[in-house]
């Protein structure tokens, strides 16, 4: 008998019928013998309507509060699954995040979850029940409840895997598996059999939006096997794991996209010690997240220096940023809001030259200009005009030989 932690999403959880079909499938888990542990996302766009409300009320809505209401959604998915569950004959329990132990960090909105005491959940499985823990939510020292950021239950889930010691944790949303692309913009996308958590922690924080980056970086601190795949179907998924195989043929293991990207630089920038840090920092405390930083090298003593940030953070990051050029002397700023960025990931890459004059001489037979460019052992990324990501993304996987690989290994 193995314990498992599935995680079903929003999507999964959308209305009566589906909550019902999601209870059949946990029912077949728990019926082989397994302990079940599910974690669920809000119904549908529950969490994009409870901000809607939140901000009808005032502009400004306390944090506090704020997580408060967002945690409600959770628990209307969890009450509903038990229930679910109990009208086909099945034992089930929901809990809140603090029910379930998830003990948190005192910042609202964000929280990283800092320890799970899981007895409650373990007493409830030794009674043979299935318990349903609601997602993206714990508790603060003051028993204060907190959100984990957007996205976060996949986090919950594979927090609980870790702390319960799960065979494998079980995440389904109605796409099928991890893609070498986005499917929607090129067809001819292949889906993965497996990946490591390095490949995939790249893909999802690049663009990729099939799993939240944290949740794939707690799953390879704890070596959690994460298991991809759809709940509207029984097609095989993905597995994320530590010792995916190498690709053969050195390929590429997949290419992500954002089309959310802008970018400011800074003009005239005196070169001295402290320049960036009094740049940056502001930005770094406002939690604004920016992802390249590039440096001009300086004539005659000043440089200009280019950063991207989300689209949304925009606003926020040059009002952030302009008391600081006032200070420093520099010149002003420009922006640019039309702009993506591209990303190859594969671990190939640290042991075989040559992908990045391959990814540049294919962008460059598409006409496509690269603006800037950051990479990773594993990963390369350009960021480029917005308008041209499809047909960058669709030249780069016909380049790579991913158009080809096999469906079977692919
Ligand atoms: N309901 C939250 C959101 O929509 C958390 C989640 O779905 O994982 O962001
Ligand atoms: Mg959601």
């Amino acid at each position: 008998m193995a314990r498992i932690v599935q995680k079903y999403g929003g999507t999964s959880v959308s209305n009566a019928d589906r909550i019902r079909n999601v209870a059949q499938r946990v029912l077949s888990t728990r019926s082989k013998g397994n302990d079940v542990v599910v974690v669920v996302s809000a119904m549908g766009d529950t969490t994009d309507h409870l901000i809607a409300l939140a901000h009808q009320i005032c502009k400004n809505p306390d944090e506090r509060e704020m997580d408060l209401l967002l945690s409600t959604g959770e628990l209307v998915s969890s009450a509903l699954l038990a229930m679910a569950l109990r009208n086909i004959g099945q034992e089930a329990v929901s809990l809140s995040g603090l029910q379930a132990g998830i003990k948190t960090e005192a910042r609202f909105g964000r929280a990283r979850i800092t320890s799970i005491d899981p007895k409650r959940i373990i007493k409830e499985l030794d009674k043979g029940r299935v318990v349903i823990v609601a997602g993206f939510q714990g508790f603060t020292d003051e028993l204060d409840v907190t959100t984990l950021g957007r996205g976060g239950s996949d986090t919950t889930a594979v927090a609980l895997s870790a702390s319960l010691e799960a065979a494998r944790c079980e995440r389904f949303t109605d796409v099928e598996g991890v893609y070498t692309a986005d499917p929607r913009i090129v067809p001819e996308a292949r889906k993965l059999k497996d990946i490591s958590y390095d490949e995939m922690l790249e893909l999802a924080s690049y663009g990729a939006k099939v799993m939240h980056p944290r949740a794939v970086e707690l799953g390879g601190v704890y070596n959690v096997p994460i298991f991809v795949a759809s709940s509207f179907n029984s097609a095989p998924g993905t597995l994320i794991h530590g010792d995916a195989l190498m690709e053969p043929g050195n390929k590429l293991r997949g290419i992500a996209h954002d089309s959310d990207m802008a970018k400011v630089t800074v003009l005239g920038v005196p070169d001295r010690p402290g320049v960036a840090a009094a740049l940056f920092e502001p930005m770094c405390a406002a939690q604004i997240r920016m992802d390249t930083i590039v440096q001009n090298t300086s004539t005659s003593g000043v440089t200009d220096l280019t950063f991207t940030v989300a689209q949304g953070d925009l606003h926020k990051a040059i009002q952030k940023v302009e008391p600081a050029i006032k200070e420093l002397g520099a010149k002003g700023w420009t922006s640019d809001e039309k702009l993506a960025k591209i990303s190859i990931v594969g671990s190939a890459m640290k042991k075989t030259p040559g992908y990045a004059a391959r990814a540049f001489q294919t962008l460059y037979e598409v006409g496509v200009n690269i603006e800037m460019l950051t990479t990773s052992e594993i990963r390369i990324t350009a960021i480029i005009d917005k308008t041209r990501v499809v047909d960058a993304t669709r030249a780069l996987h016909k380049a790579f030989g991913l158009d080809s690989l096999d469906k079977d290994q692919g």
